[in-house]
């Protein structure tokens, strides 16, 4: 294929890159040792800790065949080193970040190489337009503008801008290195050479559950949301005022977008971008409307009310929270 060197450090993932690496004859211990490697391992870590800083990775000039060499090995390094913090959070927001990458960059391909890409992770794309299956499997849907509804579709094929094609291929490649890192095994040589970032990845992110589960105490939610939230991590369908509902309380005792996405991440048809961005919506981060919570009347109408002694003194769940936490609290003074 016409992947040029530069064309490969630009998009380390695609089959070509595995090709170049395996022509060049050169094994993982040496890119992990050797001096003239050093570059390479020096981008790697810098790519994990843009993707967790940034949530994107910025792109590195490329000025000769060394530059291309060394980023196309940073890659691999950087997925090893995610892969060994074992932490799903780190793992979705790497994928998405050297996803990003890729969609900054292919923006400003021409269609035919945009083409190849497709191809690669099986779209087809042609002349700009897209057959509706793969349009459907890649588009963030959950987006107005991308609903099947809002596009040009003749013969069962969409049409769509190169730029809004870079958009699908997007979510293809955070999806393809999302699930490859899930059940990626690294040598344990890795831990001995990143053995530091590793170890402060990991206390970062424990540190950061600690901190924002001391702010929140989930024993005394009221008996509606404990439910949804069973409800959410045993992967039954929660409908969406239910989803809503657990949303807007959250919100409103301080969790943030992390701490939700975390429990609807148990959902087994979880996908990050769309929850997030349905969360962001509901909270007003995006929308600049931060939706209330739904009063134990409305939450009766749906169906989703399960009370108990405490729901007989309150009529908002807010309430229900806040007096339980008080009683708690109060009672924990008494023993002191
Ligand atoms: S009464 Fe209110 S707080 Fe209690 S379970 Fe029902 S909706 Fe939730």
């Amino acid at each position: 294929m016409e992947f040029d060197l530069f064309k490969i450090a630009r998009y380390p993932f695609v089959e070509e890159a595995k090709k170049w690496v395996k022509n060049e004859k050169i094994e993982i211990h040496e890119v992990l040792n050797d001096p003239v490697y050093e570059r390479a391992r020096m981008r790697a870590v810098e790519r994990v800790k843009e993707a967790m800083k940034y949530g994107i990775i910025k792109d590195t000039p490329l000025l000769n065949e060394i530059d291309c060499m060394m980023e196309i090995f940073s890659y691999p390094l950087a997925r090893l080193i995610v892969a060994s913090v074992e932490s799903e959070y780190l793992i979705r927001r790497y994928a998405l970040a050297e996803a990003k990458k890729a969609y900054e960059n292919l923006k400003k391909e021409d269609s035919s190489f945009i083409q190849k890409i497709a191809m690669e992770f099986g779209m087809e794309v042609k002349d700009g337009v897209i057959h509706f299956s793969d349009y459907l499997k890649y588009a963030p849907t959950w987006d107005m503008k991308w609903k099947l509804i809002n596009r040009v579709m003749e013969k069962g094929y969409v049409k769509l801008s190169n730029e809004e094609i870079a958009r699908l291929i997007q979510e293809a490649i955070r999806s393809k290195i999302q699930n490859e890192l899930f059940y990626m095994f690294p040598p344990p040589e890795i831990n001995k050479i990143f053995g530091e970032l590793i170890a402060n990845l990991k206390n970062k992110l424990i540190a950061k559950e600690i901190k924002r589960a001391e702010g929140i105490s989930e024993k005394d939610y009221p008996p509606c949301i404990k439910n949804l939230i069973l409800a959410v991590k045993s992967g039954m369908n929660v409908p969406h005022v239910g989803r809503f509902t657990l949303v807007t309380f959250l919100n409103a005792i301080g969790a943030s977008t992390e701490d939700i996405l975390k429990i609807f991440s148990n959902s087994p048809d979880f996908n990050e971008e769309k929850t997030r961005y349905q969360i962001e919506h509901i909270t007003g981060r995006i929308s600049g409307t931060v939706y209330a919570v739904p009063k134990c009347a409305t939450i009766r109408t749906w169906g989703l009310c399960h009370p108990d002694e405490l729901c007989k003194r309150v009529n908002h769940p807010l309430f229900y929270y806040r007096l339980r936490r008080r009683k708690n609290e109060l009672s924990k003074e008494k023993v002191l």
